[in-house]
């Protein structure tokens, strides 16, 4: 086949936004487990799920079966705002690097909330607007969830009740005014102003708050006021599958110009965008019809796949969520305070897990200094500001480009460009003035978050 010329953006047309998103669970020979009711043990039935979560999210959370899931036109249209995201050619960096490798990459910061959150956001919103719910609930950590959300849920006329981890409130105050803008409530998490919070104050007065323990408050407020349920941005089977439009478009624009990426490369924080862009490569890989490497990339300091152990555990502090098989650290685990890039949840999706678990992919932990200076080297060469979270996914894009340039082969490389970074510029300072430094937990830290873990009767 002689070989076209590749843009340096390869748009698709407005038509060619996904009409369906793809549900990797489908193809999956071994489904990922259910998650359970922490009081019985038992798997969750839709019924006790639906006091959490809206009905037809609960339904997409449970169907292991179906490959392809109608987009609602109302959602394209809304995708239609911000997508398609371009799939950029790396020329510049691979001409910077003198690799012989093709670096691709998928860029959705192209929107106000700056990440790939507001694909799910959207169609999370959505569906509780269709149930004739009157607002939300959710929890942020550095802000991007919480953001998308609230613009989600301003379109649509729905509430929005956020609780952001304290420390991201207090250093992040544009965040806040960004949600407040788009007419969120935001709350400092944990707070007073729930059951949870009030506990977890009282056994840990000052605590700077956690992801963990945000969930466990916004989970409250959603099942204690009648009209609310509860929100994830991560993590849940739901949303990965909405993720897929993010691996559905790269493909569709890849195989226009007849290009098979031999690696592809995303961050792993709960696992959404990895496991978005990854999903109809890896349906090929488990239907036995093509191959690829795929890496999952996580901080050093918060080694959920790395070092995590592979185990029904908690999603919350609070330990009022369902317990979800997944590679934890333990939902006590907090990363130490240095940590400034991101990706900080202790567990991961349990469709990547089990994906992980079945050798289907590969994971890397990365330091944060080498993070940042990937993603100088990337925002000086290419162009574009990213997030501390995409960065890592940058990393090892380039380590992997450098490898070719050692052996001269010709990959093809594509990664994840999850957003930008300008809220992340007390992180940037701090590299700048080389004050960034890295910790990684040592065994010691991590068993404390393992002894933690809850017995679940016939797990190991
Ligand atoms: C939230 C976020 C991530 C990590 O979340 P995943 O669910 O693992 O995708 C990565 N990059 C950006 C920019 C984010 O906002």
């Amino acid at each position: 086949m002689s070989e076209k010329k590749i843009p340096y953006k390869i748009y698709l047309d407005e038509s060619e936004i996904p009409q369906n998103w793809y549900n990797v669970r489908a193809d999956m020979p071994t489904k990922p487990a259910p998650l359970l009711n922490p009081a019985t043990g038992a798997p969750l039935t839709a019924e006790e799920m639906s006091g959490i979560f809206c009905e037809e999210l609960v339904a997409q959370e449970l169907d292991n079966d179906t490959a392809y899931i109608p987009i609602p036109q109302e959602i394209r249209d809304f995708y239609k705002m911000y997508r398609p995201a371009p799939l950029i050619r790396a020329y510049c960096l691979e001409k910077a690097l003198g690799t012989p490798a093709k670096i691709y990459y998928k860029f959705e910061g192209n929107n106000t909330s700056g990440s790939h959150k507001l694909n799910s956001a959207i169609a999370q919103a959505y569906y509780a607007k269709k149930q004739g719910l009157k607002g939300v609930t959710t929890e942020t950590g550095a802000g991007q969830w919480g953001t998308a959300l609230s613009m989600a849920c301003a379109y649509l006329g729905l509430d929005c009740k956020v609780f952001m981890v304290k420390v991201s409130y207090e250093q992040k105050p544009f965040r806040r005014e960004v949600m407040r803008t788009y007419g969120a409530e935001v709350t400092p998490s944990p707070s007073m102003t729930t059951a949870v919070g009030r506990k977890i104050l009282e056994e840990h007065p000052g605590t700077t708050g956690s992801l963990g323990c945000a969930i466990s408050e916004a989970v409250e407020v959603a099942t204690s006021t009648p009209g609310y349920r509860y929100v994830l941005g991560s993590v849940l089977n739901q949303v990965l599958l909405h993720q897929s439009v993010i691996g559905l478009e790269s493909k569709a624009a890849l195989d226009k110009y007849g290009v098979k990426p031999d690696i592809i490369i995303g961050c792993a924080g709960g696992g959404s965008n990895l496991g978005g862009l990854i999903s109809p490569f890896m349906g090929e890989k488990l239907r036995g019809e093509k191959d690829y490497r795929f890496i999952a990339v996580e901080p050093a300091s918060c080694p959920s796949f790395t070092r995590g152990k592979f185990a029904y555990d908690f999603c919350d502090t609070g330990k009022i969520c369902p317990l979800a098989k997944m590679y934890t650290l333990g939902s006590g685990f907090i990363p130490s305070a240095n940590h400034a890039g991101g990706l900080r949840f202790h567990g991961m999706s349990s469709t990547l897990s089990q994906l992980y678990h079945d050798g289907m992919m590969e994971a890397v932990a990365v330091e944060q200094t080498a993070v940042f200076e990937a993603a100088e080297k990337f925002a000086r060469i290419e162009g574009i500001l990213p997030a501390p979270e995409s960065s890592h996914a940058i990393r090892v894009a380039i380590d992997e480009a450098l490898k070719c340039k050692e052996t001269g082969e010709e990959k093809t490389i594509l990664f994840g460009l999850t957003g930008t970074g300008y809220f992340d510029m007390v992180a940037y300072q701090k590299f700048n003035d080389g004050v960034m430094t890295d910790y990684i937990p040592t065994d010691e830290d991590l068993a404390v978050g393992f002894s933690a873990l809850p017995v679940v009767p016939g797990q190991e």
